[in-house]
């Protein structure tokens, strides 16, 4: 799906697929208490994986600027929410990504760094695994698999080497190991266009070869499903399985997933200030609305507009959420 046929679904006015099917459960999909803010600070990355949903890489000039970035620690401080997960892009390669990392931590917050470990070796950001302990910042590091050759095939040569090297590293920070209090998650989504298997199936995989193999400890695994969008769904396209692969997530719909949606407790923010229910509409366009006639809702006029109970933006994509086991930020739903 493009940014241009989610728009063109939203403005035919009729029901999508997704919502036809919430209908056919008789769900009402609506936002609840906002306890996480998602803040994508840019769509600058030192990688360019293939399954990427934000089409991230080193040529992207979206950055979120200190003003937004101000901005978005009021909304923190007057939602009184209590996570803030940052993500990106490469969120660390944003030039404010310390500021909103020391603040949140000032406001109380827990605070979750989307990292893609490699980052740690770029010109002067070797300073980022002992700024990040220091902090006590959460990290959710992507590794989609425990072999080289899997890894550097979705997310580039090399990069599996240098995952290791920078867990090996998180680790002698005290990163996954017991009583530290350091988070060390990995993140898991399928190298192919097929559903992640049982989560705590794949953590137990993971957790005996990394180890075995490296030394490696880590806390949790969460499973991603790729979301059929931008550049996986160029991938699809490009080799003819874009069609099955929707079909395949359509086909395993599960309303056991849908009180877990993480669209429901969450509030997205865009490099520039727009808000959305997730990523992934972000990653569609899909802003909030205001008031009919107004502007999307930003970071700096949602005084307007209460969230509570609003309903969720909702397209075809979703199916990529609710299929299987549910798939959310925070990995499995179910
Ligand atoms: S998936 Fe993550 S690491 Fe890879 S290009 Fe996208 S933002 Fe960068
Ligand atoms: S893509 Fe997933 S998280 Fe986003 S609105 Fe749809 S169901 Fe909710």
């Amino acid at each position: 799906m493009t940014p241009g046929e989610a728009a063109a679904e939203i403005s035919s006015g009729q029901l999508n697929n997704f919502d036809k099917r919430l209908q056919r459960e008789r769900y009402d999909l609506r936002k609840s208490k906002i306890e996480i803010i998602q803040v994508n600070v840019g769509k600058l990355c030192n990688q360019t994986c293939v399954h990427c949903h934000v089409d991230a890489g080193p040529s992207r000039q979206e950055i979120m600027s200190r003003e937004t970035v101000k901005a978005v620690l009021g909304l923190i401080q007057k939602f009184g929410v209590g996570t803030v997960d940052i993500t990106g892009g490469a969120p660390e390669l944003n030039p404010h990504f310390d500021y909103l990392v020391e603040q949140s931590c000032l406001l109380g917050c827990r605070v979750i760094d989307r990292c893609n470990l490699t980052v740690f070796f770029e010109h002067g950001k070797d300073y980022l695994p002992e700024f990040l302990a220091r902090h006590g910042v959460e990290v959710a590091a992507s590794l989609p698999c425990y072999s080289r050759e899997n890894v550097d095939k979705q997310r580039g040569k090399g990069v599996f080497d240098k995952s290791v090297e920078a867990l090996l590293w998180l680790n002698r920070l005290g990163y996954g190991k017991k009583d530290t209090g350091l988070l060390l998650n990995l993140v898991y989504n399928p190298v192919g266009h097929y559903l992640p298997p049982n989560q705590n199936d794949l953590e137990a995989d993971y957790k005996e070869r990394l180890l075995e193999d490296f030394g490696i400890v880590f806390n949790r695994l969460f499973t991603i499903t790729n979301m059929p969008i931008s550049r996986f769904a160029s991938s699809l396209i490009a080799t003819k399985r874009y069609q099955e692969y929707r079909e395949l997530l359509i086909n395993n719909f599960n309303p056991a997933t849908l009180d877990g949606l993480m669209c429901r407790n969450m509030l997205s923010i865009g490099w520039d200030g727009r808000l959305f229910d997730c990523d992934f509409n972000q990653m569609l366009d899909m802003a909030m609305a205001g008031q009919p006639g107004e502007k999307p809702l930003t970071v700096h006029n949602l005084d307007t507009v209460s969230l509570a109970e609003r309903p969720v933006d909702t397209g075809r994509h979703c199916f990529g959420c609710t299929a299987g086991n549910g798939s959310s930020c925070g990995g499995s739903v179910l």
